[in-house]
């Protein structure tokens, strides 16, 4: 009896999983659509793209453009500070706190790289998401699927059980009633919290400004509440001036959700401040008083300076997730918690400690997760940097690998391994969407 029920909830769970993956192909079709359909309204897209990979190839692991950003950033009032690694980023989190018990946040790649809403939780500090697909995800204790569209892989169904739980009543199914509550749940945050975190899409050397972009309006809501504004920024995210900047977050926002622009850039160079009564300057007015930059290397350094700097160029727009034909079977389990696809696994292997709960269950130890990739090579051919993942992943397995095989003989067993495990997979999910679809036509 007992073995009967822990099968059917494995059963059960495995339906799941199946729907997830199908609800994310859905949305990342979608993201494709709209791909096809703007991208002629983009003057000059392969120029665009050339210029953009310049840009990162002369600015990532630049010590010369990092320093001048940090410069005109003091200059504009920003309180900017370097962390070497992941401990120190947080600590120096919890220090700008000052014993605030409170903090909105906005979608910040960075923080969830070095676990930053873990460990303030743990020391009792309440960290609330203020945008809606990462809220969900916070209310779910689930991990993204998607850099930008993190809810990608829940069903408006799956997500109304979980807000009927968390609220304690019933939430309708529909997307703009579950839009709704969180909004309210979020701006009573909002109204409440003195200080705010963000990430930051990019920051501008020459201007010593922030660049913040978002549909949802949150950021700048986050990034406005009266005491403190941190940022949280990879050293990655030097640019040399607001223009090329700009020419990212359009490539950016078109990969990623199929736009031509976003509903918001903001460009914050310095804290709110006054001086309209007798020329006395007053800090905050409808700002923070204060902004902090921290900038997070957390082996940054180190990637650039070796093979591997290529990875740093990734602007984080997903687009290689959604040409991945093994993302597509595997989900988010091809990924480590927020590093995704192949690229991700590469990246959180290089940058990360990856604790042995946070792997996947699919994998023994984080270097399975190297076997999952195809060699195929849509990543790069997709992604707008070129980025060359493919080989990346090909480097890592050799030398992750006891030298039985030759380099050509091992290739070509990973090769093979790689494409017997996805068709394998393949099946099984296009069969539990089918055993999925008949329980649901069953009960109507
Ligand atoms: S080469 Fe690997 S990571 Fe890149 S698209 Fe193919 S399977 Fe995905």
């Amino acid at each position: 009896m007992h073995r009967s029920t822990s099968s059917q909830s494995k059963i059960e769970k495995q339906l799941e999983r199946a729907r997830r993956i199908r609800a994310m192909r859905k949305a990342f079709n979608l993201v494709k659509k709209r791909q096809r359909a703007n991208a002629g309204r983009i003057s000059d897209l392969e120029g665009r793209k050339s210029r953009l990979r310049k840009t990162r190839e002369i600015s990532v692991g630049n010590r010369t453009l990092l320093n001048k950003a940090i410069e005109s950033l003091r200059e504009n009032g920003i309180k900017v500070q370097l962390a070497h690694t992941r401990e120190e980023a947080i600590s120096l989190v919890m220090n700008e706190l000052a014993g605030n018990r409170l903090l909105v946040k906005s979608k910040s790649n960075v923080t969830k790289e070095i676990g930053l809403t873990k460990t303030l939780t743990a020391a009792g500090i309440e960290v609330i998401e203020t945008d809606i697909g990462d809220r969900i995800l916070q209310l779910c204790g689930d991990v993204p699927s998607h850099p930008t569209g993190p809810a990608s892989h829940l069903t408006r169904h799956e997500i109304a059980d979980v807000l009927s739980t968390h609220f304690n009543k019933r939430v309708e199914p529909k997307a703009e009633a579950i839009v709704g509550l969180l909004r309210q749940e979020i701006s009573t945050y909002l109204y409440e919290a003195a200080v705010g975190i963000t990430g930051a899409n990019a920051v501008a050397a020459e201007e010593g400004a922030v660049l913040l972009v978002h549909n949802e309006g949150n950021i700048i809501e986050v990034a406005t509440r009266p005491e403190k504004h941190i940022v949280l920024a990879g050293i990655d995210k030097i640019y040399p001036c607001i223009e090329e900047a700009l020419n990212m977050v359009k490539l950016q926002t078109f990969y990623a959700t199929g736009s031509v622009s976003t509903s918001f850039i903001n460009i914050i160079s310095g804290p709110s401040q006054t001086a309209d009564i007798e020329k006395q300057l007053i800090k905050g007015v409808h700002g923070a008083r204060e902004i902090c930059l921290i900038l997070v290397d957390n082996h940054r350094s180190n990637i650039a300076d070796s093979e591997y700097r290529e990875l740093l160029y990734c602007i984080g727009c997903g687009q290689c997730l959604l040409t991945c034909p093994a993302y597509s079977v595997y989900g988010n389990s091809f990924g480590m918690e927020s590093q995704l696809g192949g690229r991700g696994v590469v990246y959180s292997l290089l940058a990360e400690e990856v604790p042995g709960d946070a792997l996947p269950a699919a994998y023994n130890s984080k270097y399975d997760s190297l076997d999952i990739c195809l060699s195929c090579r849509k990543c790069q051919r997709n992604c707008p940097l070129a980025i060359d993942t493919p080989s990346i992943i090909t480097r890592l397995r050799l030398q992750n690998r006891k030298a039985v095989l030759g380099p050509y003989l091992q290739a070509a067993y990973d090769f093979i391994n790689s494409h017997v495990k996805w068709i394998g997979t393949a099946i099984w999910l296009e069969s539990l969407l089918l055993v999925s679809s008949l329980i649901r036509h069953g009960k109507s």
